[in-house]
C-alpha cells in the first residue's frame, strides 16, 4: 500500500515541478470535516482545493489523484461522473443562453447605446473566443481621466451565476442611465469595464479548467512562490490576456466572481500576513455581503465575509496579484452554493446582488488621483495618511513627520500620466517622483461616496 502511494505522488509531481497553471482534469468532492487530509493533500503542487467547508471541500488534479486519495482512505465522491450525465446536463442548461447568444447580446447593446458603451475583445480564448469587455461611461469612446473599476466572471467555466449576473446589471445600468440619478452620476464619473466570461471554453465545456484544462485561478504570479515577477509568458492564455489589459488599463477597484459557496473572500489568499488596506477592504467586503440573506445570516461566515488565506490558502490568484502589482484592490464574490444552478434560480441571485453591485462600483469613488498634464510620463506616487497626524499637528503645520513608516501605505508604479487610488476615508499625502527626478506632493481629501460621486472622481489634475 505504501509503495502504491508513493508511486501516485510521484507521478503527480512529475506532471508539475512548478506548474505555472495546475491542470484540474478529474474533479472529486472530498467528504472531511475534520480536515484530516487537507494538508496532505495541500501540499502536492500538481492537486487544487477549493471551497472548503464544515463537510469537506473540492478536489481537482490530473490522473493519479484517485489513487492518491484512495491511498489517504478518503471518503470522496468522483464529481465529473455524475457532472456528465445527461439528464443532469440538460436540467441544469436549460434556458441558459450560450456564447454565441451572449455575443450578439452584447453587440446588441454596444449598437442601443453607441454614446455610453464601447465593445472591444481583450484576447482569445484557446478555441478563439472573444474574451469581451463592454466598457460603460459617458464618452465611452473616449479614455477619459476618470477612475477605472472592473468586474470579471467565471474564469472557472462551471461558475456560472455571476456572469448572469453581470449581464443583467449591464441591461439595467444602460436602460437607467438619464432616468435614474444613482447610475446616472456612477455612468458619467466612472470608467466601468465589464467581463462577464473569462473562460468562455469552460462554460462551453461546463468544467472548471480551460479548454486545456487549466485552473485559471491559480495561474497568475505569486509573491509567495517561485513564480514572483508579473511576466505573462508560459500562463494560460485567458491568463495573459488578462495580464496585458491591466497593464494597459488603471484599475483600481475590482471584483471576479464563482460559485460553489457563498461568501465574499478578500485578499491576502496566499499570505498569512494582513494586506495593507485590511480594514478597507474587510469594510467593503462587508459592505457588499450586507444585503444578501444567505452571506449575512452565514453560519459558516461571520457576516458572509473571510479573509482568503483564513479560509484555505492558495496560489496564483487573481485578486493577489491585483493589488501586489496593480494596485488594483479586488474581491472575490463566491455567488451560489451551487455552480450551476437553474436559470430561474441564477435570476433569484441578481436580485439580492443588484444593490452591492451597484454599491460596490461606487466605492471606487472613494479614493484620490491625479493626472499630469503632459502626456506620457511614469514614475512613483508614495502614499501617506495624514488624518492622525493632522489632529495633533492642527493648524496646518505641514510636518515631516508625516512621512512615517507608520503613516506609509506603500510606493505605486504609474505609467501614463496617470494614478488613482480607493483609499479608507481621510487625508492623504501623495509623493509624485518622475522617473526623471522631478518631484510633486498633493495634499488630497477622500471621502464617503455615498455622500455623493465627486465629479470625474476625485481626480486632480497636476501641471509640474
Ligand atoms: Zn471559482
Amino acid at each position: 500500500m505504501k509503495r502504491i502511494l508513493l508511486l501516485a505522488v510521484g507521478s503527480l509531481l512529475s506532471l508539475t515541478a512548478f506548474a505555472k497553471a495546475p491542470i484540474v482534469e478529474k474533479e472529486f468532492y472530498v467528504f472531511d470535516s475534520s480536515k484530516e487530509h487537507l494538508k496532505k493533500i495541500q501540499a502536492i503542487e500538481a492537486l487544487t482545493v477549493d471551497h472548503v467547508s464544515s463537510r469537506g471541500y473540492e478536489v481537482y488534479g490530473p490522473n493519479g489523484t484517485e489513487e492518491f486519495l484512495n491511498n489517504l482512505n478518503a471518503k470522496y465522491l468522483r464529481v465529473n461522473a455524475f457532472r456528465y450525465s445527461k439528464a443532469l446536463d440538460d436540467r441544469a442548461s436549460t434556458g441558459y443562453p450560450d456564447f454565441e447568444d451572449y455575443t450578439q447580446i452584447l453587440k446588441d447593446y454596444a449598437h442601443q447605446y453607441p454614446e455610453i458603451t464601447k465593445l472591444y475583445s481583450v484576447g482569445k480564448s484557446n478555441e478563439g473566443r472573444e474574451l469581451w469587455v463592454l466598457k460603460i461611461s459617458d464618452n465611452a469612446a473616449v479614455d477619459e481621466k476618470e477612475p477605472e473599476f472592473k468586474y470579471i466572471s467565471t474564469m472557472h467555466g462551471d461558475e456560472v451565476t455571476g456572469r448572469e449576473m453581470l449581464y443583467w446589471m449591464i441591461g439595467d445600468i444602460l436602460k437607467n442611465y438619464g432616468k435614474d440619478k444613482r447610475i446616472t452620476d456612477l455612468v458619467n464619473n466612472t470608467e466601468l469595464f465589464i467581463m462577464p466570461s473569462m473562460n468562455p471554453d469552460g462554460t462551453t465545456r461546463r468544467r472548471r479548467g480551460n479548454a486545456k484544462n487549466q485552473d485559471l485561478n491559480r495561474s497568475f504570479p505569486d509573491f509567495t512562490t517561485p513564480d514572483n515577477s508579473n511576466n505573462p509568458a508560459g500562463r494560460p492564455v485567458e491568463t495573459q490576456a488578462i495580464m496585458q489589459w491591466q497593464k494597459a488599463r488603471h484599475f483600481a477597484l475590482s471584483a471576479n466572481f464563482h460559485g460553489g459557496a457563498e461568501v465574499i473572500n478578500y485578499p491576502w489568499d496566499t499570505a498569512r500576513e494582513r494586506h495593507p488596506l485590511d480594514g478597507l477592504v474587510h469594510d467593503l467586503s462587508v459592505e457588499y455581503a450586507a444585503p444578501i440573506s444567505s452571506m449575512a445570516n452565514s453560519s459558516e461566515f461571520h457576516q458572509g465575509v473571510t479573509n482568503g488565506y483564513d479560509w484555505y490558502t492558495i496560489n496564483g490568484s487573481m485578486q493577489d496579484w491585483s493589488y501586489y502589482w496593480h494596485g488594483d484592490l479586488q474581491i472575490t464574490v463566491e455567488v451560489s452554493n451551487q455552480k450551476w444552478p437553474s436559470f430561474t434560480a441564477a435570476q433569484n441571485y441578481y436580485k439580492e446582488h443588484g444593490e452591492s453591485l451597484i454599491r460596490f462600483a461606487e466605492r471606487v469613488h472613494q479614493g484620490a488621483g491625479f493626472y499630469l498634464e503632459q502626456a506620457g510620463l511614469s514614475g512613483r506616487v508614495a502614499v501617506y495618511e495624514i488624518s492622525k497626524q493632522l489632529n495633533s499637528y492642527r493648524k496646518g503645520i505641514k510636518n515631516l513627520a508625516w512621512r512615517t513608516a507608520d503613516n506609509s501605505l506603500g510606493r505605486f508604479g504609474f505609467d501614463d500620466s496617470e494614478f488613482y487610488k480607493v483609499l479608507p476615508e481621510g487625508e492623504y499625502l501623495f509623493d509624485i517622483e518622475l522617473n526623471d527626478g522631478t518631484k510633486k506632493s498633493l495634499h488630497l481629501q477622500v471621502n464617503d461616496p455615498l455622500r455623493g460621486v465627486p465629479e470625474n472622481g476625485n481626480v486632480k489634475k497636476v501641471i509640474l
